[in-house]
């Protein structure tokens, strides 16, 4: 892969706003091959100084973006996207290596990002307020949507680019300019990005619009978030930062968009179709190394199926190559890093002390003895729905196996949990579909039949309630969340009549 295309040309690069810093701060942060476990490039975070000329540039540049036609801005989004297309294997190549996610899911994760430019593309034409019918003779009265200003995005390290795509590309259609600070695991994937949107941009002598802040959330992260100048702070990540960053956003009443931490359920009913749904339950527990935020954890299992089941998902498992995910044959990769190994063996540890089994798995990846990386085996667990591990999402490819006697025990432990991301249903009953789908059934943001919990399409609103956070982002009509609404009413008479037919003064 030939780096340079993506402008990884340096060892060392700081932050930048268009044109990168050329004496950036602090120690070096070192980006780790998860695969490896070795530095691929080390990188200057942003300091205090570069924090103040990369925000000014975001709001400088946004007086001059917002004059901008939306349709013309879409078509600066859709030029990104066409970028993009030309560095869909590099760009995919660089997150496989970074992040360490297989290179299909990879690619995939690029073609995320082409797909929502497109979508914003089409969506710089549809920003529509509605009309309303006066109570008030000669008047006109009508909503309208404006941009809300300079915009953080917070990402996660287990998205390094798609992630960025859904906020900054409806964002920019709706006229905001924005500051991303990606997961310090995943320096590289950002730089790439930014140098793809600054080439677009030099073509319509812009810059300033899509900035990148390099840090930790300690620093650059705390900044942003206690920062009065940005309205919203759209942040990804765990439930327990986002808990922080709602309060600390709430405290100055700044506008908070959440997509946090999932702990997705599959129910399967004893007339599901398997052959379905355990190819459906190899990719939503196994895909990313269970490190997605919609990855099934616990699959809900109506007693008469489970041994069956267990039989098929076994014979399944076995076949699951785990090693280099740049390798096209790995269905596989490494854990993101050292941390989130020990931490899927301690929860190993409690598990077994809260009385589950390890019926496959639950030790290292045998690659790890061969190259040092982060690697584990996929684990199913024999667990009991009291279990209280199982109301955590430990990001780690754990699958749970919890039976029940029937549809209205399934809903229930579906909902037991304090996550409301992603669930999903196997059957082919129709009353028990609808019913998952209904108000007694899923309290998720997500709710399917008969496909998995993950592997979401751009075109629906993506987002969870309860500890995921309520936000939406992607498609349908998300684009709200980056705008802020105004309701107008025009009086075009030379009488002055008042609401709820109010006589003042008369
Ligand atoms: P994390 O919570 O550790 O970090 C997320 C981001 O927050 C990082 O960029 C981090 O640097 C930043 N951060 C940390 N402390 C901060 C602070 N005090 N102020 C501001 N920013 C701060 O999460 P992670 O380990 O990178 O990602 C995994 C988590 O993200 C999982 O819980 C996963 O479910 C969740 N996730 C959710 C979605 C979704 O759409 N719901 C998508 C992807 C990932």
């Amino acid at each position: 892969m030939n780096l340079k295309n993506l402008g990884i040309k340096k060892i060392n690069f700081g932050a930048c706003d268009g044109t990168w810093m050329k004496n950036p701060y602090g120690d070096e942060l070192v980006s780790i091959n998860p695969t490896t476990a070795k530095p691929i490039a080390s990188v200057k975070p942003a300091g205090p100084g570069d924090y103040e000329q990369v925000l000014t540039t975001a709001q400088n540049t946004f007086k001059k973006w917002r004059m901008m036609p939306a349709p013309k801005r879409g078509e600066i989004v859709r030029q990104i996207g066409e970028e993009l297309r030309k560095f869909k294997k590099e760009l995919g190549t660089l997150v496989s290596l970074e992040m360490g996610k297989i290179i299909a899911e990879s690619e995939g994760e690029v073609q995320e990002m082409i797909d929502i430019c497109d979508f914003a593309a089409g969506l710089s034409r549809q920003l529509y307020g509605l009309t309303m019918h006066s109570e008030r003779p000669g008047h006109r009265m009508y909503e309208q949507w404006h941009p809300l200003g300079t915009i953080g995005i917070i990402t996660a390290f287990n998205f390094p680019v798609a992630v960025w795509a859904w906020n900054a590309a409806i964002a920019a259609v709706c006229g905001n300019t924005m500051v991303w600070k990606p997961s310090s695991e995943t320096p590289l994937c950002a730089i790439a990005v930014q140098n793809i949107c600054n080439r677009v941009l030099e073509r319509h002598n812009l810059s300033g619009v899509f900035n990148l802040l390099i840090g930790s959330g300690d620093r650059v992260g705390e900044a942003l978030i206690k920062d009065k100048r940005l309205p919203l702070i759209s942040a990804t990540g765990s439930c327990e930062v986002g808990r922080h960053i709602t309060e600390t956003v709430s405290k100055r009443f700044g506008r908070v968009l959440l997509e946090l931490g999932g702990n997705n359920a599959a129910i399967i009913l004893n007339d599901a179709n398997l052959d379905l749904a355990v190819r459906a339950i190899l990719f939503g527990a196994i895909g990313t190394s269970g490190q997605r935020c919609t990855t099934i954890r616990r699959l809900i299992v109506q007693k008469e199926t489970t041994d069956e089941l267990i039989k098929r998902l076994i014979l399944a498992y076995r076949q699951v190559t785990i090693g280099d995910p740049i390798n096209s044959k790995t269905l596989m990769g490494p854990l993101v890093n050292k941390k989130a190994v020990n931490t899927m063996f301690d929860a190993i540890e409690t598990i077994k002390l809260q009385g589950g089994k390890i019926i496959y798995g639950g030790t290292y990846g045998k690659t790890v003895v061969d190259n040092c990386g982060f690697f584990v085996e996929a684990t199913i667990v024999k667990a009991h729905k009291m279990m209280p591990i199982i109301q955590e999402e430990i990001f780690a490819p754990i699958l749970y196996i919890i039976e029940v006697s029937d549809l209205e025990e399934a809903v229930e432990v579906n909902n037991n949990v304090p996550q409301g991301l992603s669930s999903a249903i196997f059957t082919n009953n129709l009353i028990a579909a609808e019913t998952f789908l209904s108000h007694r059934g899923s309290d998720c943001g997500i709710a399917n039949v008969n496909i998995g919990t993950s592997g979401a399409e751009i075109g629906g609103a993506f987002g969870g309630e309860k500890e995921t956070g309520g936000g939406r982002e992607a498609g349908s009509d998300s684009w709200r969340a980056y705008m802020r609404r105004q309701t107008c009413t025009i009086n075009w008479l030379n009488d002055l009549p008042l609401a709820q037919g109010i006589k003042f003064g008369e």
